[in-house]
């Protein structure tokens, strides 16, 4: 099994204590030797200022590639590109380019009068630009919104096409389904890497929740799995053990990159890191 190269989302802090929170995670996840860290962007384009503030931030101060999230929900084509414009000054050159999900309440992505119909015209214009690596969505059990699987891999495609470097993939629970997707990518002629996204179940219930809204099945055998761990109070032992177990079964498959959403909490995704044998890189000339 090789060791992976990984890489870890963060969501911007919204307040002081979350603020701390994201710095002890990013402390003690940076050892690791991430290829990037990234800062989603809140539904709705509701945490604009936030993410920019961060990524700036981050950037200055830990030293790590930084990627910045950004769709094309409720702003103009103009602001949305000054946003990434920001990034750029900011000295952030890596976008996770997204159409985005509306603000919660509202029925489906309708796109702003003077703003990016989708994310391929979003993932055109940031390419044309010449100024980012950018990577995008992919959904190996098929983004809900999408008529079938294969209308998926064609859209990614396209996206691939306009530009993209690289898809990082919504969250699932067995390996089985990624290789197939994967298989069928490269089916399609996609050949932009493909890098599993991998959560870590902090709280099983809200991952069961979160799981349904994005179309992730849960197998029968996980839900058995967690309501023991529960009435046992094993549940953190059992969340390293599934994902670790994941995790490795990718990697035996040929996967030497992941990609883990770690919900601002380094604990679980460390604990799989690792036991996968991505382990804290010391430089020399910081022991001297
Ligand atoms: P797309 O891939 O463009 O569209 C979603 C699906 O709809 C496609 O797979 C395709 O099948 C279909 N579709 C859409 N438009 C067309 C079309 N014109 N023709 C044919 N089919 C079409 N959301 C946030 O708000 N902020 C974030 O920071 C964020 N980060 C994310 C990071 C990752 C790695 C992933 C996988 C998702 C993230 N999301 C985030 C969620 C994402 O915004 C939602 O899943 C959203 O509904 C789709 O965005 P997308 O860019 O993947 O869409």
């Amino acid at each position: 099994m090789t060791t992976p190269q990984v890489s870890f989302e963060f969501f911007p802090p919204q307040s002081l204590e979350a603020s701390f929170r994201l710095w002890d995670t990013v402390q003690a996840l940076a050892p690791l030797d991430p290829r990037f860290v990234s800062v989603t962007y809140g539904a709705g384009g509701t945490t604009r200022d936030l993410t920019r503030d961060a990524v700036a931030t981050l950037h200055k101060s830990s030293g790590l590639n930084v990627a910045a999230h950004l769709t094309c929900v409720n702003a103009s084509k103009a602001e949305t590109l000054q946003i990434a414009r920001d990034f750029a000054d900011a000295g952030v050159n890596e976008i996770v380019a997204l159409r985005g999900d509306p603000p919660k309440g509202s029925n489906g992505f309708q796109p702003h009068p003077e703003g990016f119909a989708n994310s391929v015209e979003l993932i055109e214009a940031l390419s044309e630009s010449g100024d980012f690596t950018i990577r995008v969505g992919a959904y190996p059990e098929k983004h809900p919104e999408a008529a079938d699987m294969q209308a998926d891999i064609d859209w990614l495609k396209r996206k691939i096409d306009a530009g993209a470097d690289e898809a990082l993939t919504q969250f699932f629970f067995e390996a089985e389904g990624f290789l197939r997707f994967r298989d069928a990518c490269a089916k399609a002629g996609i050949t932009a890497p493909i890098v599993p996204g991998i959560l870590p179940i902090e709280n099983w219930k809200g991952v069961r929740n979160f799981a349904r809204r994005c179309g992730t099945t849960v197998p029968t055998w996980l839900e058995d799995a967690f309501e023991k761990a529960t009435r046992d109070d094993r549940e953190d032992l059992l969340a390293t053990a599934v994902c670790t177990e994941l995790c490795s079964d990718l990697l035996d498959e040929g996967v030497d990159t992941l990609h883990f959403y770690t919900l601002n909490r380094p604990e679980l995704t460390r604990d799989v890191c690792h036991a996968l044998g991505v382990t804290p890189q010391v430089r020399l000339e910081n022991v001297a």
